[in-house]
């Protein structure tokens, strides 16, 4: 059962059969999936989906799963199903009552993109491709390389050669083809663009980028179905391409057209780092065009200067009433801290970048105290130790000596509690 239709040109509504192309041959506009609404409503329940699994295939039914797609065809690790948690001692420290987190740090490979990764090379599958392959910043290039492994594909993944040594060695792990380029992720980029053209691979975020795009309606689709089937009053998505809030605004208009919450009003704000932050920029000038940038950031997974998705984040943002905000890698950096001190959640820079964000949409008003806001934390900080520096280490260094530790805390001593003893019965 599938309720995908086609794609759709998303500049002139130009129809084509799924396939392995992702733009319009008419206007070189982008091509999404289109979907039967109609045939979806009622037939799509949340207590069809509550049977599902604990993964983002519980929403198979929304995702662009192709006809004839059969278990052989699904590539899962486990994607989704995050947890959806309570932030009340980070809502403190930012004068905020009902801050969420939604920790995209625990996804099989760290971050967010296994999400898209396994929609992409599921559809991938489906359409014949037996190679995986894309241009990264890092965690797109393990999570391709981990779910190529998965599915018994080959892989071939471009990373910039500057990218964390850690997000090296965590796709080269998987037995991929790497390929460190001496460049900038945009220049990687279209390289890839030249490489897809010419040879037989599913690049996941040139190709089959359709599908792939996708698979991040599902961020949205858990957090309504987690708070209960309500939606958010308002959300901040960190913006790389820009895709990914794109289509968390796409699943809460979906839900709400197709009965599964209440159309109540929310709203969507995009985070960036300053170092790399064309969406933001233009957003703050009023303009429709983003203008690519050198990207000079910690946030390294963000770092896209010519970003594809930028002007439909602007449109969603403006339509939602909603904001952008930059920070800088200081502010990044001193935001990670705060979040795993208040919530015990280590976040990548990332996230970094969400919750500094956040923190500035709050002083400045435009986000209000009482609002629900969910804070999405896409990756795993792990990834991303350099970034911290020399900002966080040991408190104090000693020799193995009682008498050094009592010295170096101060340790003064205390009452300690004994266990009293059980009585035999006579
Ligand atoms: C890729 C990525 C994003 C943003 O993705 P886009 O859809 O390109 O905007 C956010 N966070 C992390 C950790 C990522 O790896
Ligand atoms: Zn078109």
């Amino acid at each position: 059962m599938t309720y995908v239709q086609a794609l759709e040109c998303r500049e002139c509504g130009w129809r084509v059969e799924p396939a392995a192309v992702h733009v319009c041959e008419r206007c070189l506009g982008p091509l999404e999936v289109a979907y039967d609404y109609a045939a979806m409503r009622g037939a799509v329940t949340p207590a069809g989906i509550a049977a599902g699994p604990p993964s983002i295939w519980r929403y198979a039914d929304l995702l662009p799963v192709l006809a004839g797609t059969t278990g052989e065809h699904r590539v899962d690790l486990g994607a989704g199903w995050t947890p959806l948690v309570p932030a009340p001692r980070l809502g403190e420290a930012l004068g905020l009552d009902d801050v969420w987190i939604k920790n995209d740090t625990v996804n099989p490979t760290g971050s967010f993109k296994d999400r898209v990764v396994s929609i992409a090379l599921t559809a991938a599958r489906r359409l014949g491709f037996d190679t995986a392959a894309c241009a990264s910043t890092g965690n797109l290039a393990q999570s391709v390389a981990a779910h190529a492994a998965r599915a018994g594909m080959g892989a071939v993944v471009l990373v910039p050669a500057d990218v964390e040594r850690v997000k090296i060695v965590a796709a080269a792990v998987y037995g991929p083809t790497l390929v460190a380029v001496r460049g900038s992720y945009d220049q990687v980029n279209r390289l890839c663009a030249e490489v897809a053209g010419d040879q037989g691979w599913a690049f996941v975020n040139v190709n089959v980028r359709p599908y792939y795009a996708e698979g991040s309606k599902t961020l949205g689709y858990e957090i309504a179905e987690q708070l209960g089937w309500r939606l958010p009053d308002h959300v901040v998505a960190p913006m790389a391409s820009g895709a990914m809030l794109v289509k968390i605004a796409k699943a809460f208009g979906e839900l709400a057209a197709l009965d599964l919450v209440d159309d109540t009003p929310w709203r969507i704000s995009g985070a960036q780092a300053t170092g790399c932050s064309p969406i933001a920029a233009a957003h703050k000038a009023r303009s429709d065009a983003v203008r690519p940038v050198r990207a000079a950031t910690v946030a390294k997974s963000l770092a896209i200067g010519d970003p594809a998705d930028g002007v439909y984040a602007l449109d969603a943002v403006r339509a939602s009433g909603g904001a952008m905000e930059d920070v800088s890698d200081a502010e990044i950096v001193d935001a990670m801290g705060l979040l795993a001190r208040t919530e015990g959640i280590f976040a990548e820079t990332a996230g970094g970048v969400t919750i500094a964000v956040l923190r500035k949409l709050a002083e400045q008003g435009r986000v209000a105290r009482s609002e629900r806001v969910v804070a999405v934390v896409s990756g795993n900080g792990l990834k991303t130790v350099e970034a911290l520096g020399d900002s966080t280490g040991a408190t104090v260094e000693i020799d193995p000596r009682f008498a050094d530790l009592r010295a170096a805390l101060d340790l003064r001593p205390a009452e300690v509690p004994r266990p009293s003893r059980i009585k035999e019965p006579a």
